[in-house]
C-alpha cells in the first residue's frame, strides 16, 4: 500500500515565526518518511489578510516561504512542495464546494468572528476562506492534517463538507483528520500570552512574535522582553504559572523535544532571568542553522523556481483526477 498522504501548508502573508515553526514545519520534517507528502505555500489564503499585497509581493514571499521549507528539513525530493495558485483546481473545487456549504457553519468559525469583529468592512474571502481550505485537503484525498491548534475547527468543517457531498453524490472524497502537535499547538504572543502568536499581529506589535529568520541579538531580545508577572521564580506547579510563563515553558519544551512536564521539570526554581536565556539559547540553537541555510537556498531563484515547477506538476496530476471525481459526481 502506498504511504497517507499528508497535506499541510502556510501563507506567505509575512514572516514566518516560531508558532509556525513548531505547531507546523516542525512536524512535517518527522513526516517525510512515513507519509506522502503535499506542502503548499497557500498564496490564495493570502489575499485575505494581506490588503495591500500585489501579486509580485505575495509571489516573492511564496519564494520566501519554499526557501524556507527547504531550509527547515523539508526536502524537496521527499515531499511535493509547490504553490497554491499555480494548481488552478484549488480555486475550481472551491466554487463546487462553496455552492453546498452553509453560511451559519461559516459564520461560526472562530477564527472569521475573530477578525471580522476587528474592522467595519469586511471582503467575503474571508468567509468562504475555510471552502478553500477544503478545496485544498481534499483535491489530494488527504488522510493527516498536521496544523496547529487554530486549525482544528476548520478541518472539522472540512470533514463535515466531504461527509456531505460524499452522502449526496456519491463516495468522492477521503475524509481527513487534524494532527495536532502535544507541546507548540498553540505558542501565544511574548507580549500578549492571552493572544496567539500570529504574522499579523507581527507587523503591528515588534515585541509579539520572534521570526524563523530572526538574528541571535533580536531572539535574545525579544525573549527578555516578554511579559511574565510580578513572581521571581518558576514555579513547579504548572497550575500555579501565569499565562506567559506558561507559554515560555511551553516554547522550550517544543524546541528542546520534552514535555511540558519535562520542560517545567528542567527550569522549576530557576528565576525568570536565567528561564529566559535557556529558552532563548534553545531557539538559538535551532534556528541559527535554519537561517544559514536559507540565505543560501534564497538567492538561487532559478533553483527555487524549479522544485516549485516540479511541485505544481505532481500536485497538478493528484488534483486534476480529484476534481474530475468530483465534477462527475455533480454530473458536470
Ligand atoms: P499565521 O496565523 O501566523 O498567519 P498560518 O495561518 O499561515 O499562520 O498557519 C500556518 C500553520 O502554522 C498552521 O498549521 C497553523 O496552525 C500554525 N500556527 C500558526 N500560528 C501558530 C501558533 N501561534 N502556535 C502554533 N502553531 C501555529
Amino acid at each position: 500500500k502506498t504511504r497517507p498522504r499528508v497535506l499541510s501548508g502556510v501563507q506567505p502573508s509575512g514572516d514566518l515565526h516560531i508558532g509556525n515553526f513548531v505547531g507546523a514545519l516542525g512536524q512535517w520534517v518527522e513526516m517525510l518518511d512515513d507519509y506522502d507528502c503535499f506542502f503548499c505555500i497557500v498564496d490564495l489564503h493570502a489575499l485575505t489578510s494581506t490588503r495591500k499585497a500585489t501579486g509580485s509581493t505575495v509571489a516573492s514571499r511564496a519564494r520566501d516561504v519554499a526557501a524556507l521549507y527547504v531550509a527547515c528539513g523539508i526536502d524537496p525530493s521527499r515531499a511535493t512542495i509547490f504553490v497554491q495558485s499555480q494548481v488552478p483546481e484549488h480555486s475550481e473545487l472551491m466554487w463546487l464546494l462553496t455552492c453546498s456549504t452553509p453560511l451559519g457553519a461559516l459564520q461560526r468559525m472562530t477564527q472569521f468572528k475573530g477578525k471580522s469583529g476587528q474592522t467595519d468592512s469586511i471582503e467575503a474571502g474571508l468567509l468562504v476562506y475555510p471552502v478553500l481550505q477544503a478545496a485544498d485537503i481534499l483535491l489530494y484525498d488527504t488522510e493527516i492534517v498536521p496544523v496547529g491548534d487554530d486549525q482544528r475547527q476548520h478541518i472539522e468543517l472540512t470533514r463535515d463538507i466531504a461527509q456531505k457531498f460524499n452522502a449526496v453524490h456519491g463516495e468522492t472524497f477521503v475524509l481527513p483528520r487534524a494532527r495536532v502537535p502535544l507541546t507548540g499547538a498553540r505558542i501565544m504572543g511574548l507580549d500578549d500570552p492571552d493572544k496567539k502568536m500570529s504574522k499579523t499581529d507581527a507587523v503591528i506589535h515588534p515585541n509579539h512574535s520572534i521570526g524563523l529568520l530572526s538574528s541571535e541579538s533580536v531572539i535574545r531580545k525579544r525573549i527578555a522582553r516578554a511579559v511574565t508577572d510580578s513572581g521571581d521564580y518558576v514555579e513547579a506547579d504548572s497550575e500555579a504559572l501565569s499565562a506567559g510563563v506558561r507559554n515560555l515553558v511551553e516554547i522550550l519544551a517544543s524546541f528542546d523535544h520534552l514535555s511540558f512536564d519535562e520542560a517545567l521539570r528542567r527550569v522549576a526554581g530557576e528565576s525568570y532571568g536565567k528561564l529566559k536565556e535557556t529558552v532563548a539559547d534553545s531557539i538559538v540553537s535551532t534556528t541559527e542553522p535554519i537561517r544559514e541555510r536559507y540565505e543560501a537556498l534564497r538567492a538561487d531563484e532559478a533553483e527555487l523556481d524549479r522544485i516549485l515547477q516540479d511541485g505544481a506538476e505532481k500536485a497538478s496530476e493528484v488534483a486534476r483526477r480529484t476534481l474530475l471525481r468530483a465534477q462527475t459526481a455533480l454530473g458536470i
